[in-house]
């Protein structure tokens, strides 16, 4: 999250002075004292009711650690003579943490007594016992059980606690207010300096040497005469970002009481559940939304107003950013723009885009209970329960009968597709997150999480064996988390899909000052239309052989790869070819004249072979021939390395029918779709080139088929034609292919896995002990290796923009859709990224956000 707080001014670290009362004019900035100081200033500028406050810098604070105290004479003088305070840490960004807060400083035997006339016995009791209680576990480090059997409150508690702290330390309860501010610092420093709370705030984000200011401010306790309390209010619903005063209010109390006391405590703005603020105090009531607004509107940000109410009068202690789910955060931006406290670009940097995908799918709400039986690479995110079945043709009985279910294969093949779109989730045992599984599972929008290793997968049996040894059998209700990568048990509760108007509203900004394409990877019509709902500008990669998963068409893009001789392969064709007329069409109308880019067939041998008996005997009643001899030719075409077999353009080369007939059904459609609605201007592009050769081969039978079209129809269209770099060395020799083609566009899946030598498909056994183990910091099939895969890039970016200045440049693996992967793209000079329909939004804000 971009911080909007970007106060850096004030004194260098050498001039802090140690301690600093908090006036407007007083040299307090948040890289000296941290945000909480900062804050409490902007507060006191803004003539807010705030008790005085000193603030200690990061140089005092990490002295004190050190056994440096400051002079603590100018902090108690500071305040009056019988005050009591508390001290609250303060570092450069609240999302660090620090230390809780210590309250009731300087209460002891002498205060009690003479509190006891003015707030009566049980409020000074409170008082104390609450002091002596998080003395005795926070600065003299007693077990918190001792105090587990004393009741709640009153001087009896108060003498018990007593008791227990002298029987534990032998030592009576400091009674010097200085001694035990003293100690209170000291504790909390060295808190911070601990190891433990070192690597919590690093693994937010912090650096190793961040530093913790410290506030001592005076208490104003919310006991006493009239109406006295404290209580939490904020203008905005946590949950949704809405307007909505929220927050609640207890009489007779301090601190975040309010939020823990249940039905006591009040309401804020009249309520029908039950008593609020506004009735009983409806002067303060108006004070405080007042004073909300006006904090919103300076310090630009919804805050969580700390307050307390003495006899009517408010006091504010503190404020916070409010915390908000990914929904508030958009509709907080948004709002906050709208009603001109913050420009457009900024509230376009206040929203994380990887939190965008939580807008769009389902989700386990955060404060859900998690029963983990398993875990496995988050491939598509979003959650989903439903019911366990292991093959495609159970999802599809279980959909037809209305019940989700969870589809559990080893790994998924196109005859899993159908399956894949009757389930809610899909869990596979192998795959990586550029896997068949994981792929399709993003395009459809449908949870995934792959290579579950640590689970036992018995698809015979019908179980699922989790980590623990609980067995699931088929029918069982599980939930699979794919934007955590965690399997559950049971149905935890669920947060649904938000893209509300704030999100619309904050795309159609971000696309206003981004500087780079984003298209999507569609390759059905419905796939399109979600393209199209999210904005896309059009289609960057139409994997033609996906249009081939459904099980009536599988057996002919099947028959079609077992044609042996060319009569064969020339009928299998013809059926082939109205297909395909018919789905290019399609897409160029859903897409209106936008870019439709088309890879010609890229079909992995393993994934298409029919290896089940089923699938074999089916292909055998569909050829006519025995199936033994369809097993013979399975056998036949097995690859060992397939990923690197009789791949992409491979079989453009070897059977360069195939391609002719798809550049056929490209160049019909096209003029049948221009003839309808805006002029098609078709892109066909080249998979898996590695050398100029294959490019000329295919392109000459390219634009011999173009003429033939033009002249049998009478018509004139353009097309262009472009190649993918998937291969290290296309990459290489992009100065000699560039020349040759109008497009480049690099598909990182392909090129990750040969330039590491990383099987796609299997890296998912070892890569989570790889990250682990720091061999890779990230999965680089998921976020771009910009140091090896990387250099290949700019390699290719330079040599085939050097032979080729007016080439299109674009990349369209996976890693177009992931924020740190498109700021490389764009340094590197591409002129779009392409990614899943669904991960679009994301892909349009992160770009925003590198233009501004
Ligand atoms: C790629 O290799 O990056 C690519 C986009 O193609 P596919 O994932 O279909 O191999
Ligand atoms: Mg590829």
């Amino acid at each position: 999250m971009q911080k909007h707080d970007q106060d850096m001014g004030g004194p260098t670290h050498d001039e802090t002075p140690d301690s600093v009362l908090i006036t407007p004019v007083a040299p307090i900035a948040n890289h000296t004292h941290g945000g909480r100081a900062k804050c409490l200033q902007r507060l006191v500028r803004l003539d807010l009711p705030v008790p005085r406050t000193v603030a200690l810098s990061f140089q005092a604070v990490h002295g004190i650690a050190q056994g440096e105290m400051p002079d603590m004479a100018s902090i108690v003088e500071a305040f009056p003579a019988d005050a009591l305070l508390c001290v609250r840490p303060s570092s450069q960004d609240p999302d660090w943490g620090g230390p809780g807060a210590i309250l009731n400083i300087g209460m002891n035997d002498a205060r009690y007594v003479d509190l006891c006339d003015s707030l009566g016995r049980d409020g000074a009791a409170a008082l104390y016992l609450r002091f002596v209680q998080s003395y005795a576990v926070h600065v003299a480090r007693l077990d918190p059980d001792v105090f587990d059997d004393v009741e709640d409150g009153g001087p009896d508690a108060l003498s018990e606690v007593l008791h227990a702290y002298e029987a534990e330390t032998d030592e009576p309860f400091p009674q010097d207010p200085a001694e035990q501010l003293a100690a209170v610092l000291r504790s909390m420093a060295r808190a911070w300096e601990g190891t433990s709370a070192r690597l919590l705030r690093q693994a937010k984000g912090a650096p190793a040497d961040a530093g913790l200011g410290l506030v001592v401010q005076e208490m104003v306790p919310g006991f006493g005469q009239g109406e006295c309390g404290s209580g939490v209010l904020q203008l905005v619903n946590t949950k949704t970002g809405q307007p909505q005063i929220t927050g609640r209010y207890l009489s007779q109390s301090q601190g975040r009481d309010a939020l823990g006391a249940g039905a006591e405590a009040l309401y804020l703005e009249r309520d029908p559940r039950g008593p609020s603020l506004e009735d009983s105090a409806p002067e303060a009531f108006a004070d405080l939304k007042s004073h909300a607004r006006l904090m919103r509107q300076r310090l630009r940000e919804e805050m969580q107003l700390e307050f307390v109410i003495v006899s009517g009068a408010v006091h504010i202690l503190d404020g916070v950013r409010v915390t908000r789910s990914a929904q508030a955060a958009v509709r907080i931006a948004v709002a906050l723009a709208e009603d001109g406290i913050i420009p457009r670009e900024e509230a376009i940097m206040r929203v994380d885009a990887h939190i965008l995908t939580e807008l769009l799918h389902q989700q386990v709400a955060p404060d859900a209970t998690r029963d983990v039986i398993g875990r496995g690479i988050a491939a598509s995110p979003g959650a989903a329960t439903g019911r366990l079945v292991f093959t495609a043709a159970e999802a599809q009985a279980s959909a037809a009968r209305g019940e989700p279910c969870i589809l559990v294969r080893r790994e998924t093949s196109p005859e899993d597709v159908r399956g894949m779109h009757a389930a809610v989730g899909v869990l596979t045992e192998r795959g990586g997150i550029t896997s068949h599984a994981a792929v399709i599972g993003r395009g459809l929008g449908l949870p995934c999480i792959v290579g579950a290793s640590n689970l036992k997968f018995h698809s015979k049996r019908k179980q699922l064996i989790a980590t623990d040894g609980r067995v699931f059998t088929r029918g069982d209700t599980i939930t699979i988390d794919g934007s955590s990568g965690e399997v559950l048990a049971g149905q935890p509760e669920m947060l649904e899909a938000a893209e509300d108007g704030a999100f619309q509203t904050l795309l159609t900004w971000a696309d206003e000052v981004r500087d780079i394409g984003i298209r999507a990877n569609a390759d059905t019509p419905e796939d399109a239309e979600t393209a199209r709902k999210f904005n896309a500008q059009g289609i960057g990669l139409c994997r033609t052989e996906h249009m081939f998963f459904d099980p009536g068409r599988l057996t002919v893009m099947r028959e079609m790869i077992f044609a042996e001789t060319s009569e064969g392969r020339a009928a299998v064709l013809a059926r082939l070819l109205p297909m395909q007329q018919e789905d290019f069409f399609a897409l160029f109308r859903i897409m209106e004249g936008l870019p439709v880019c088309i890879r010609l067939f890229d079909p992995p041998l393993h994934e298409f072979l029919p290896t089940s008996k089923s699938g074999q005997r089916e292909l055998s009643e569909a050829l006519g021939i025995p199936v033994s001899d369809v097993t013979r030719r399975v056998e036949e075409m097995e690859e060992y390395n397939p990923m690197l077999g009789l791949r992409g353009v491979r079989l453009g080369v070897t059977v360069p029918e195939i391609y002719d007939m798809q550049a056929r059904a490209i160049f019909e459609a096209t003029l049948d779709a221009s003839k309808e609605g805006e002029p098609v201007v078709p892109e066909i592009m080249i998979p898996l080139v590695s050398a100029k050769r294959e490019v000329e081969l295919v392109k000459a039978r390219i634009d011999a088929v173009a003429l033939a079209v033009k002249a049998e129809r009478g018509e004139d269209f353009t097309y262009r034609l472009g190649v993918m770099v998937e291969t290290p060395r296309a990459a290489l020799r992009a100065g000699e292919i560039s020349p040759h083609t109008a497009f480049l566009s690099f598909g990182t899946n392909d090129l990750t896995q040969m330039t590491y030598g990383l099987s796609r498909d299997d890296a998912g056994r070892f890569m989570s002990a790889y990250v682990n183990q720091g061999v890779f910091p990230e999965d680089p099939f998921h976020v771009l290796d910009t140091d090896g895969v990387g250099e290949l890039l700019k390699l290719g970016v330079q040599r085939g923009r050097a032979e080729n200045p007016d080439i299109t440049l674009s990349i369209c693996g996976e890693h177009g859709g992931n924020p740190e992967s498109i700021a490389f793209c764009r340094e590197a000079g591409f002129d779009y990224v392409s990614c899943s329909p669904f991960r679009v939004p994301v892909a349009r804000l992160a770009a925003a956000q590198l233009a501004i």
